[in-house]
């Protein structure tokens, strides 16, 4: 757990416990003088064209790109990810914010929308004041997919990163806010509570991506004033293994989506529903994967898996396995266990559905196995759960294309993970989502929709 000392933000490596660096938490009281800094940075930015700010911003992508080595390996050691995940997390923001702000502009741009009496144009104004509030485990992208189609539809930010992972963020906004009029981009740092207190400041939009009971607790809070909210919230990940699967790509996939960033992704796989004839092989080939899988310290050569981001969520996995195991679960992997905050990669086997480890987000590299009997038991299975952000199913194509289809979650990938194609959102149903991201509808999320009509000429 990174440490508070005099205001300040102590930022610790969580593979060696060393401090990174340290910051100064923003007090509460400053907040609202933030707030309204931005709010008068906001008309003057908003009044600029989509070409405009796009023109000013477009030379952040070269420079994340150019820094993508030191802010990079900065990511690593503040968060743990390996360092060929963390250098690629900046390289990827940065490589692909021309193609980002060109797919905002064309989102953004007024749309002529006739029936034969009325001519109408849909326009996408600013929202005013946005508030990003972003996690840890993807401590680059969660604020870039939060900053930048914010500032693009007009509005000015005051970004709240995670106080686990606040120097990056920092990093990140100090290369991007040289580039834009003063006020339009601030951070603030600190926990929950500045969190909270950034809710309840004079914001129009609160676009948070972080835990189902955080999102829940915005949304109460921003209620009272009607604020606008984006929630992009946890998962619980089904992958679906058919009995006429590839079992060694879908265990290969199940080993990888369970253990990539220590487990600590919104789309891993969380529960492992496989059909009885091929439970055995599957479950083999699983446990065979996972030990070619080298657990250590992300700036170590070679390092695949990185520890958890600290104590406090190596203890939370911890006691769902151990609560798992003494209900009745088998432990049929347990990687070396090399102590601190690393989590050696697990598989269990003989999961039961009233399990904590399969009802509640677990957020570790653990793999946990079902066996289930026909498709409509492995579907009702699958979507017994508040969770509804990504799915996979594996198996041949016109099946699981169907099961697809009765899969209560926002986004299903049919013998992959769950992401589409560039320029798809990246959506949640039920409980892990309120509003989303990407794609052209989840572009104009950030703006303001009006609708302008006049009667045509006959
Ligand atoms: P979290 O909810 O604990 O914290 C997220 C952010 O909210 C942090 O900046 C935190 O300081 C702030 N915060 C905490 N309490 C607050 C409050 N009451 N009001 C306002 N802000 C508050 O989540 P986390 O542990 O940082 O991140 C992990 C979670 O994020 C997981 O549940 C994961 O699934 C989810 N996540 C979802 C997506 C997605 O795209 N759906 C992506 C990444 C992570």
């Amino acid at each position: 757990m990174n440490r508070i000392e005099q205001d300040m933000l102590i930022s610790l490596n969580p593979a060696t416990g060393e401090e990174v660096g340290r910051l100064p938490i923003t007090p509460v009281d400053q907040i609202p003088a933030v707030v309204a800094t931005a709010r008068a940075a906001q008309p003057a930015w908003g009044q600029l064209s989509l070409q405009q700010r796009a023109d000013q911003m477009r030379p952040f992508g070269d420079a994340l790109v150019a820094a993508a080595e030191e802010v990079g390996t900065l990511l690593t050691r503040e968060m743990g990810k390996p360092l060929a995940e963390g250098i690629g997390e900046a390289k990827h923001c940065g490589s692909s914010l021309g193609e980002t702000l060109d797919e905002l502009i064309e989102a953004l741009t007024p749309e002529p929308m006739d029936d034969d009496s009325v001519s109408s144009t849909l326009v996408f104004d600013p929202l005013g004041v946005c508030a990003g509030i972003t996690p840890w485990n993807f401590p680059l992208s969660m604020p870039h997919w939060t900053v930048i189609p914010a500032l693009m539809a007009g509005n000015s930010v005051v970004l709240k990163p995670s106080e686990k992972t606040p120097l990056v963020a920092q990093a990140y906004a100090d290369l991007l806010m040289p580039m834009l009029p003063e006020g339009v981009l601030q951070v603030i740092h600190g926990d929950g509570t500045q969190g909270k207190a950034l809710v309840k400041a004079d914001v129009d939009l609160i676009a948070f991506t972080g835990s189902r009971a955080t999102g829940a607790h915005i949304l109460e809070s921003a209620g009272g004033g009607l604020k606008r909210v984006i929630l992009e919230l946890g998962g619980k990940d089904p992958l679906i293994v058919l009995d006429d699967a590839n079992l060694e790509a879908a265990a290969k996939f199940a080993a990888m989506n369970s253990f990539r960033n220590a487990g600590q992704v919104c789309v891993s796989t969380e529960r492992i529903y496989v059909q009885e004839p091929v439970a055995e092989k599957f479950q083999q080939l699983l446990c065979e994967a996972a030990t070619t899988m080298q657990v250590g310290d992300g700036c170590v050569e070679g390092t695949e898996v990185g520890p958890m981001i600290d104590g406090g969520q190596k203890q939370h996995v911890e006691q769902q396995v151990e609560k798992a195991v003494s209900d009745g679960a088998e432990v049929v992997y347990r990687g070396e266990d090399i102590g601190g905050n690393f989590f050696p990669l697990t598989v269990l086997a003989d999961c039961q559905e009233s399990m904590d480890v399969i009802r509640e987000e677990t957020f570790g590299p653990v793999a946990c196995v079902l066996k289930v009997g026909d498709d409509a038991e492995a579907i009702e299975r699958a979507n017994n759960t508040p969770y509804g952000l990504g799915a996979a199913v594996f198996g041949s194509s016109e099946r699981a294309h169907d099961i697809a289809r009765q899969l209560t979650a926002g986004m299903v990938g049919i013998n992959k993970g769950c992401g589409g194609a560039s320029g798809t959102p990246w959506v949640g149903a039920k409980q892990s989502g309120y509003g989303y991201h990407s794609g052209r509808d989840g572009h104009r999320q950030f703006a303001q929709l009006r609708v302008i009509s006049e009667m045509r000429k006959k």
